[in-house]
């Protein structure tokens, strides 16, 4: 447990009431999105301020304390876990939008900002904060920034580091440093993009100077259906050829879309194999144009009907069923893990064979939701967490679905970070010499491995009871 001095000098930094110790109230914060592993921190600190949380980092660093940062904990690959760190800095008072420059399309922002709020800040004035996770209504900015993460509107606009041009970090000795600049070009080592994906080892950001975007003049989205994944892969792949960059491009297996349908009745049809919703913005007069060419492609490809949203309210109705999917899957298990890998969008019918084979082979059923336009596939692999059997055969399949990622020239991470989930894996795309040069670039900003210990890189001494089944949901 933690030191009661320790926590006593955390009380006289933010107040007793930003503290959260007892084991009741710890226990939400014990997992994020991936709940394959728990562990209860001794105490989650709430500092409302950027000073504040700098000076609760001083007394941690004075203490030799770890600590993890954690944003809404919607991660999906266990990275704010408190593995070997006893204390958790939470951002989510750290909520304010400190400056939005019109002018020059810049935001300034608190970590603990969830994503959509910067959109809905500036959407009066026909601006908007590009990347767009799933999750953008609960994520956080800091949270994004730590991981790098995309969104179906990626595949145009780019994730969250063509986003980002300055992050404020609290350097795990107390020591706050402004990285970047509000310039487009800062001079030098380039120390934001190495800070944005660093997933919380480097410190704790408390601010970030976002870069907005013009909303664009129109937009059309169109539903493709398809018999099979196969056939929806294709189009994918015959889109991009055709020289069209779609705004969006996501797809939907048959599972999902049930699921889907039965939660938001869209008026999906869950007969289809698969479907591909693709999103074209841009000047209004090119998207007539380009639609057609996009229904063409689908044709070509086996698509027995295309949809064109008719109106905003169609549109909106239809980002919600996509965006609202991971949610949905609760009808069809009392248990789920999101897999998270890239493979190049050419290869999309072979690991969507993989994924069906290797659910087979390993008794699961697997749902497919993912950015096919990015090559960034989501398996969700479905199970009871109280059959502990099911869950080792889930770790074991994702696995194996990484291995085909990297086998087909791929990456085992998209967009989720390593977290605790991939440690094992990372060795099957860096040597060890590019590990040690990572860590070793760690160092540089965190030489104690105080910040997030455990991510990542495996730490001595630190330990994950990965799938100890615990009940989750009532029966
Ligand atoms: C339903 C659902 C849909 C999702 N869809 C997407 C998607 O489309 N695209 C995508 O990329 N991800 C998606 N995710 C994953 C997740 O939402 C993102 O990784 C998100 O950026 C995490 O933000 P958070 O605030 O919840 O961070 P947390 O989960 O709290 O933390 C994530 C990591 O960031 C670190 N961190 C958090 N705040 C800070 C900070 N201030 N300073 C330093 N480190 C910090 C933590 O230590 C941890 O390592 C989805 C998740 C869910 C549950």
């Amino acid at each position: 447990m933690i030191d009661p001095n320790v926590l006593g000098a955390l009380a006289d930094v933010v107040g007793a009431d930003a503290l959260i110790a007892r084991p009741g109230e710890t226990r939400v914060y014990e997992c994020d999105g991936w709940t394959m592993a728990r562990q209860v921190p001794d105490v989650v600190v709430l500092p409302r301020t950027g000073e504040q949380a700098a000076a609760v980092v001083r007394v941690l660093h004075r203490h030799g304390v770890r600590f993890v940062p954690r944003g809404a904990g919607t991660g999906l690959s266990g990275g704010c876990l408190p593995l070997d760190a006893p204390v958790m800095i939470c951002t989510s008072r750290l909520n304010r939008i400190v400056e939005i420059d019109l002018i020059n399309r810049r935001a300034v922002v608190e970590a603990g900002v969830v994503n959509l709020a910067v959109t809905r800040a500036v959407a009066a004035h026909g601006l908007l904060y590009a990347p767009d996770p799933s999750s953008q209504s609960a994520c956080t900015i800091g949270g994004n920034v730590a991981e790098n993460s995309g969104g179906p509107h990626t595949l145009k606009y780019g994730v969250t580091t063509n986003h980002v041009l300055a992050v404020e970090l609290v350097l795990p000795d107390g020591e706050v440093v402004e990285l970047g600049g509000a310039m487009e070009d800062v001079p030098g080592y380039d120390l934001r993009g190495l800070v944005v994906g660093s997933e919380g080892t480097f410190g704790l950001m408390t601010r970030a100077t976002l870069r907005l975007v013009r909303e664009p003049e129109a937009w059309r989205t169109l539903l493709g259906v398809f018999e099979t994944v196969s056939d929806a892969s294709n189009a994918v792949s015959g889109i991009i050829g055709a020289g069209i960059v779609p705004a969006a491009l996501e797809m939907m297996d048959r599972l999902i879309v049930e699921a889907v349908e039965a939660a938001f009745h869209f008026g999906f049809p869950t007969d289809a194999g698969a479907v591909l919703i693709v999103e074209l913005d841009g000047a209004a007069a090119e998207m007539d144009p380009q639609m057609r060419d996009v229904i063409d492609v689908c044709r070509t490809h086996g698509a027995r009907e295309v949809r064109v949203a008719e109106d905003e309210a169609q549109r909106a109705a239809l980002w919600k069923s996509r965006k609202r999917a991971f949610g949905a899957v609760g009808r069809l298990a009392p248990n789920y893990c999101t897999q998270d890998g890239v493979v190049p969008r050419t290869k999309l019918p072979d690991i969507l064979r993989t994924i069906s084979a290797v659910g087979e082979r390993h008794r699961l059923r697997i749902a497919n939701v993912f950015h096919a336009g990015d090559g960034n596939i989501h398996p969700i692999l479905l199970y009871d967490e109280r059959d502990a059997d099911e869950v080792r055969r889930v770790i074991a399949a994702g696995q194996e679905i990484l291995r085909a990622c990297v086998d087909l020239g791929g990456s085992i991470t998209g967009e989720h970070g390593i977290g605790v989930e991939k440690v094992g894996e990372l060795p099957l795309i860096f040597s060890p010499q590019d590990l040690l040069v990572m860590q070793q670039l760690r160092g540089v900003f965190d030489p104690d491995q105080r910040a997030n210990p455990g991510k990542i890189f495996p730490t001595p001494g630190a330990c994950v009871e990965v799938s100890k089944p615990r009940r989750q949901v009532p029966v």
